[in-house]
């Protein structure tokens, strides 16, 4: 039978347009369809204007330790509109950006909500057009838990778009969303409190990393409180917003923001029309390689729940389209040793195993730990410290772990991410000559064991 299409993507986010692009260079025909925006959630409601935001409160940081380097500056005023305006202006022009690289690499871009329609068969806006496969690349979608008020909050997709900052937020959660999005209410000058359901934030995360970001923000004045949850929402007379706990209390806020996770985007996409199964969290199952239980439909990103990380994404959509139609370069994505970064104020960088995980593993470890006011704030009154950590296998002396708590965390990570794949040893970390004066040395310079 002939197709309309080798194959047929639906999404043009980071994992669709990744796997679209691809394909269509190794001589593919493709189409993408994207109802919404083309550079999906990362481009438009994630990591690129959250980004933009988190560099914009940081510059509240930059202000306050000016006056020890010997300037005098006038006291600065913040006015929101002006950032959202200019990361509105940055978002279009990446859109166009990325409709370029679509339309130049030969893909037909079909701007609708795509519909399946039967195992090799989709609709947009009333076109059927048939493909031999098929990739679901539908990202995901905020979701907020069902409580009374809850259409009076808002998520990451509003905050962007945020008319005003407001004067007083409750942020509920304590993922990577509702951590940076504290710090950047709270680093632009809102008045922020952050609300978990349990004990301590960013579960999954390390130990000392998770304590030592704690006792980091409240230095910063972020009211943190945990074991807290919303029970209901009201409106009040003058608009403001009360958010009554479980626990009885009242607070009154101008914004209430949750950030408790995110479902897969499977909205009206006729699954029912294909064999595609849910697995039991109620994402897209698919094998190994991506594919769905209907064998012409694949399914990457967000949609699958692995990692939701557009690197990953991006990984993801590489193999898919090698695997189709370049398989002599397939190779599948090492889901080990992930670096990642939250955009929190301080930021964390991690990659590899925490030492909870570690030693969960049946690993001997040793762990090496290193906590230092980083060299830049001595000419200041900030006392906030950085974290480094390494985590060791005491037997074959592999670092199993590096996670950091500070400064640039983010970009230092990422080389050490290269250091952890390649299964460098401690011996080897204290081998490396260090760059000096830099926070990133100290992490080849630990020598004494702290546990
Ligand atoms: P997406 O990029 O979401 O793309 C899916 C696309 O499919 C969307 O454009 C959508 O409109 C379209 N679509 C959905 N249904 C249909 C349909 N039926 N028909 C046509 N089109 C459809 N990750 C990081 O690595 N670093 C970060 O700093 C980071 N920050 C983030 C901050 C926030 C606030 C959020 C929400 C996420 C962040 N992420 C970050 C996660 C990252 O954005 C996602 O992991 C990534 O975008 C997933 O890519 P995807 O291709 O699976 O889906
Ligand atoms: P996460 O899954 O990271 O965190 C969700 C948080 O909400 C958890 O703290 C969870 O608590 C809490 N929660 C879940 N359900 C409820 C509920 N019913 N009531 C109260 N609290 C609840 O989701 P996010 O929304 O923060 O982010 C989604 C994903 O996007 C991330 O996991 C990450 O993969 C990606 N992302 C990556 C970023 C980066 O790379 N810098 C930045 C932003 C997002 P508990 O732990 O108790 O379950």
């Amino acid at each position: 039978m002939a197709f309309d299409f080798d194959l047929f993507v639906i999404g043009a986010g980071s994992g669709g347009v990744r796997a679209a692009r691809f394909a269509a260079g190794f001589g593919a025909k493709v189409a993408v369809a994207e109802s919404r925006y083309l550079g999906g959630a990362c481009v438009n409601v994630g990591c690129v204007p959250k980004k933009l935001l988190v560099y914009g409160a940081h510059v509240a940081d930059e202000l306050e330790q000016a006056a020890g380097f010997g300037w005098t500056l006038e006291e600065g005023h913040f006015d929101w509109s002006t950032l959202i305006a200019n990361k509105n202006r940055e978002i279009e022009r990446l859109n166009g950006i990325y409709r370029n690289l679509l339309v130049n690499s030969g893909v037909t871009l079909l701007q609708g909500h795509a519909r399946l329609t039967g195992a090799n068969e989709v609709e947009v806006d009333g076109q059927r057009y048939t493909a031999e496969h098929i990739l679901i690349a539908t990202g995901g979608w905020p979701q907020v838990p069902d409580i009374p008020g809850k259409e009076l909050a808002i998520t990451s997709n509003e905050a962007f778009y945020l008319k005003n900052l407001p004067r007083r937020v409750l942020v509920v959660g304590g993922g990577y969303i509702a951590v940076e999005f504290a710090g950047i209410f709270q680093g632009l000058g809102a008045d922020t409190t952050l609300l978990y359901r349990g004990d301590l934030f960013l579960r999954g995360f390390d130990g000392s990393v998770r304590t030592h970001l704690k006792e980091e923000l409240e230095k910063r004045g972020l009211d943190l409180q945990f074991n807290a949850d919303i029970q209901r929402i009201d409106k009040l007379e003058d608009g403001r917003l009360k958010a009554t706990l479980k626990d009885g209390r009242e607070l009154v806020a101008d914004c209430v923001f949750y950030a408790t996770g995110r479902r897969p985007m499977l909205d009206n996409l006729g699954l029912e029309n294909t064999g595609v199964e849910l697995d039991a969290r109620g994402y897209i199952r698919v094998d190994e390689q991506y594919q769905t239980t209907a064998p012409s439909i694949l399914a990457i990103g967000d949609v699958i729940g692995r990692v939701q990380l557009t690197p990953v994404a991006l990984a993801e959509g590489m193999a898919v389209a090698r695997r189709l139609f370049k398989p002599e370069q397939y190779r599948p994505v090492d889901y080990q040793n992930i670096p990642t970064a939250v955009f929190s104020q301080p930021p964390i960088g991690t990659v590899g195993l925490t030492e909870e995980q570690a030693l969960e593993a049946g690993h001997k470890v040793q762990v090496f730990e290193s906590r230092f006011r980083a060299m830049k704030l001595t000419l200041t009154d900030i006392q906030e410290k950085t974290l480094m950590k390494l985590v060791v296998d005491a037997q074959t002396d592999k670092v199993l772990g590096c996670h950091m708590v500070g400064p640039d965390a983010g970009e230092i990570i990422q080389g050490l991410g290269i250091a952890l794949k390649a299964g460098a040893t401690k011996q080897q970390f204290d081998e490396t000559i260090g760059v000096h004066p830099t926070a990133a040395e100290e992490f080849v310079t630990m020598r004494t064991v702290t546990r």
